[in-house]
């Protein structure tokens, strides 16, 4: 079927005098995978339930597979959740403690298939979740990424359009995440399926997602592949809340940026007096051999340092005066004192001053 999996057209939503979305505009394409991004409040839950039938929009029109399922005029269409090809993992993942994981998978096709072939189903998906050998285990004797997987599996097991994910990592621990993320990656992928998930944290959504749909607000204010949310963030507050960022006053003309790194290549619509992004990595550092070092980049003194193993990040005052950060790898590290030269790799993003 052509057109997008999902689409959501200026979608709005009150609860008493807060606006919880407002004017929502999203398309997803099939089997692509979208995490709605945003700090605390913004309203991604909201969306989120929106998309799966609990809320009801007061304005706009929620598709889903080629059917509106929610407003929509002449006649508003209000279709119950488990009408909407939509299934849910929940935050805590909502598994039967009573029920082996098999019988919680087995319940997500409840009135959908029996007998042989609901077994059948049911061991299809525990396999594609990666479950074989733990189908007559309790949850309690589970890890959470298990646990977690089962969830997936049960809402997986109808086969829906879509699947939708609140929150899928906040119970698990952080060493756990990342591994865990790559795998729920795996299992979404290899089931073909549309998925939604909400989350707070960029780095979930930038090694997660196929789209990333940064909220504000109730807004959405940039949809965008990982990459591009990244290195073309819209505006300056998407910049800060997608990943470190280092701000810099300057001019732009004719796709070069003077500022106080230098006369640097400048990318981005805009032209006079600018304020210019540069991610950390971007930034590179040698250290001083003498005051009277004649090489490439601005004199800098290191203030501190932050060491993670692979890499380092490195907190500097340039001798022009601003503060910057900068993104090593490993190595070595710079010691508060130390004296660098700072250059800059690539080009600056560059945004109307404030
Ligand atoms: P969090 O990350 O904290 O879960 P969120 O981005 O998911 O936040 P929402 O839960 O969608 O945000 O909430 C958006 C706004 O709508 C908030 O101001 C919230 O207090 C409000 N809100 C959400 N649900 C209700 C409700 N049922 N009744 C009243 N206000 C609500």
């Amino acid at each position: 079927m052509e057109g997008p999996m999902i689409r959501l057209s200026g979608v709005s939503k009150s609860f008493g005098g807060v606006e919880a979305v407002r004017g929502l505009n999203l398309e997803l394409a099939r089997g692509k995978i979208l995490a709605l991004l945003g700090p605390s409040g913004c309203g991604k839950t909201t969306t989120l339930r929106l998309l799966a039938g609990f809320e009801s929009p007061d304005a706009g029109e929620i598709e889903i597979d080629g059917r509106i399922v929610a407003g929509g005029l002449p006649r508003r269409a209000d279709i119950s959740p488990e009408k909407r090809q939509a299934g849910m993992v929940f935050q805590d993942y909502a598994l039967f403690a009573h029920m082996t994981v098999a019988q919680n998978v087995a319940y997500g096709l409840k009135g959908v298939m029996r007998g042989k072939k609901k077994d059948a189903r049911v061991a299809e998906v525990l396999g594609l979740a990666r479950l074989d050998g733990l189908e007559d285990r309790m949850p309690h004797e589970l890890s959470g990424g298990q646990q977690q997987r089962v969830a997936i599996a049960r809402a997986l097991a109808p086969e829906p359009a879509v699947i939708l994910l609140d929150e899928p990592f906040s119970n698990l621990d952080a060493a756990l995440r990342a591994e865990v993320r790559l795998e729920m990656r795996e299992i979404l992928n290899a089931a073909g399926v549309t998925a939604v998930f909400v989350t707070h944290d960029q780095a979930e959504a930038l090694s997660l997602a196929d789209e990333v749909a940064v909220m504000f607000d109730g807004t959405i204010v940039q949809a965008a592949p990982p990459e591009d949310l990244y290195y073309r963030p819209a505006n300056r507050a998407v910049a800060e809340f997608v990943g470190e960022a280092n701000f810099v006053p300057g001019t732009a003309e004719d796709g070069r940026l003077r500022c106080a790194l230098g006369n640097v290549l400048a990318c981005g619509d805009c032209a006079g007096n600018v304020e210019a992004m540069l991610r950390p990595e971007a930034l590179s550092l040698r250290t001083l051999s003498h005051e009277e070092d004649t090489g490439p980049g601005v004199w800098a003194t290191v203030l501190a340092r932050e060491f993670y193993g692979h890499d380092q990040l490195v907190k500097l005052r340039l001798d022009s005066g601003p503060v910057l950060c900068s993104r090593l790898g490993g190595g070595p590290g710079f010691k508060p004192g130390e004296r660098v030269a700072v250059e800059v790799q690539g080009p600056a993003l560059v945004f109307p001053k404030p």
